[in-house]
């Protein structure tokens, strides 16, 4: 493990606003926590996965074998029927709900762009990674990804 880098001694405060471009950039970012925290999940499980290809919506984390695709998705920013994906942004609240909209519409069409190619569709929510026992639940929606190969019935 490296030693953590020390943070930059600025208050949060006297940073200047983020611009809009700049927000985005962040929120579409890869390596989040969350999506870390399936990939060492999987590394742990011995799955095999990579993190790019040219798939619709371009999938977080994508299992070649078993022909399917796991897709890390945040709350707030999918719209999840939680807590979290209920809560309102706290300024510029039109844009955002906008934005927050058409990432739904997007998820929901690359889910069926993918479905029609054949893959399997395995959407993790950020708050599921939360609770007791998410290893568990996420193994067996492999399980059942992959049984599907095997059975032959595409
Ligand atoms: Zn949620």
């Amino acid at each position: 493990m490296k030693p953590k880098r020390a943070k930059p001694k600025v208050g949060i405060a006297k940073c200047p606003p983020l611009t809009r471009s700049e927000i985005m950039r962040a929120v579409k970012s890869k390596n989040t926590k969350p999506e870390l925290l399936v990939r060492s999940f999987l590394r742990k499980r011995k799955i095999k996965y990579r993190t790019y290809g040219n798939l619709p919506g371009r999938p977080d984390i994508i299992m070649l074998q078993y022909k399917a695709v796991i897709r890390v998705m945040g709350c707030f920013w999918h719209r999840h029927s939680c807590k979290s994906g209920d809560r309102l942004p706290k300024t510029n609240v039109e844009y955002w709900s906008v934005k927050i909209e058409r990432n739904v519409a997007r998820d929901r069409e690359n889910k069926i762009d993918l479905k029609k190619r054949g893959w399997r569709v395995i959407d993790v929510w950020e708050c599921s990674l939360k609770k007791a026992g998410w290893e568990a639940r996420l193994g067996t929606r492999i399980k059942v990804a992959a049984r599907r190969l095997c059975k032959g019935n595409e």
